[in-house]
């Protein structure tokens, strides 16, 4: 990240403090003056060190969860099992909390994470971030459903929802597995949608959320740190 950034970040005053600091010789990364405000700066590799003090940085961990079915996105709750009881006690930091929320019997994407400003707005569950689920519908789809998707489906209760991309991936006599593409969040929403036009999701597993995709490798029930290419993808 940029220098300016970072020590803005950890309370040295606003960007222009910043600068100030930076001009007047000291800010000292692995031992040596810097003198540019944009300086590439990692703090978790490398020793910042201002007017003699260390900088230290607060590291926030981010997990990617293959959500199986059968847990709660929540982190507590007395009678189900929670997406937080899936992390190993020894990587359960405290604050771990689950970013956006996934239904008990849906699997899939899931981020957890204990930074609590979140700082990624890809991740806020209210930006507008596509979602790419996968699904198994209980009839055929049709290209009049696709049609009905793409305009802005309109739940019984009169709520409207964004355009979205229906795509059909296979169709049994009474089945069709689809991929959807939604930008919105709304509670149940894939659900409701296909509801909408008469017909009942059996299965629903998230794929991706903006540029972050489910690892392939990763099975149900299972996480990992995101990788530092991920994280990337998010700023
Ligand atoms: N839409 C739903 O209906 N359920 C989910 O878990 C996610 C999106």
């Amino acid at each position: 990240m940029r220098l300016d950034k970072l020590l803005s970040e950890t309370g040295y005053g606003s960007r222009k403090d910043v600068k100030r600091l930076i001009r007047s010789k000291q800010v000292r990364i692995d031992g040596k003056v810097v003198l540019t405000d944009n300086y590439n700066v990692d703090p978790q590799l490398q020793l910042v060190v201002v007017a003699g003090k260390t900088v230290s940085v607060q590291s926030h961990v981010y997990y990617m969860l293959h959500k199986p079915a059968g847990v709660v996105t929540a982190v507590s709750d007395a009678a189900n099992r929670t997406v937080i009881d899936l992390i190993d006690p020894a990587d359960r930091m405290q604050g771990l909390y689950p970013v956006g929320r996934l239904d008990k019997d849906t699997e899939g994407l899931l981020l957890i994470t204990d930074n609590g400003q979140l700082g990624y707005q890809l991740l806020l569950p209210h930006k507008k971030v596509m979602k790419r689920y996968e699904a198994l519908v209980n009839e055929r789809v049709t290209g009049a459903d696709q049609e009905a998707f793409a305009e802005g489906i309109v739940f019984h209760g009169g709520e409207r929802c964004k355009p979205a991309k229906l795509t059909i991936l296979s169709q049994g006599e009474a089945e069709s597995r689809v991929l959807l593409d939604i930008s919105e969040g709304k509670f149940h929403q894939v659900k409701k949608m296909f509801l909408s036009v008469g017909k009942k999701v059996t299965y629903l597993k998230r794929l991706s959320m903006g540029p972050l995709e489910l690892d392939t490798t990763l099975p149900a029930g299972s996480y990992r740190p995101l990788r530092p290419e991920e994280m990337e993808l998010l700023k």
